[in-house]
């Protein structure tokens, strides 16, 4: 049963250890149009206000491969709102996940079908679900930093029983 809702909700389309060197054309080739990116761990340290080079070239290569791109992120603050605004980005903030129901409002309104979005993000239990949840595409990427809260990483040791469980 664990392993069926693993599959389900949990099992991410594609894993990266770095966004730059991922083969996005493999995505571009299953006629994705918009990228959706978590913030926290995925692109920069948490709580960071502002983008780093590896987030700047984040963002350079998938405009490169002319995406769509939404940063989107649980928490609701200027944070997120300055954060895309420096990267030129438009972003979903209190995306609420692994809920979809946020992203697939916001899909929606920017015109495009859950089958035309990939949600990027470095947790199973937030970003690989909501992701799945909606039914987009999913893109797991290593976490950038390791210095986390105390029940992130707890988090991080039951995902990774998990994916050493249930992947195959
Ligand atoms: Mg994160």
């Amino acid at each position: 049963m664990l392993q069926k809702f693993y599959d389900e909700k949990l099992k991410a389309d594609y894993e990266t250890t770095d966004l730059r060197l991922f083969n996005w054309q493999i995505i571009k080739n299953q006629k994705i149009k918009i990228v959706f990116l978590d913030i926290d761990n995925t692109l920069v340290k948490h709580g960071s206000r502002e983008p780093d080079e590896y987030a700047k070239q984040v963002i350079q290569v998938l405009r490169k491969h002319e995406f769509d791109i939404c940063i989107l992120s649980n928490a609701m603050s200027d944070r997120i709102t300055e954060f895309a605004d420096n990267l030129g980005v438009d972003y979903l903030e209190n995306a609420r996940k692994p809920s979809a129901k946020r992203l697939l409002e916001k899909l929606e309104k920017k015109g495009y079908t859950n089958q035309e979005a990939i949600l990027v993000g470095d947790q199973l239990f937030t970003d690989i679900w909501a992701g799945k949840n909606a039914g987009c595409l999913t893109l797991l990427v290593q976490q950038r930093f390791h210095d986390e809260a105390f029940q992130v990483k707890l988090k991080r040791h039951l995902e990774k029983y998990l994916i050493r469980k249930y992947q195959k």
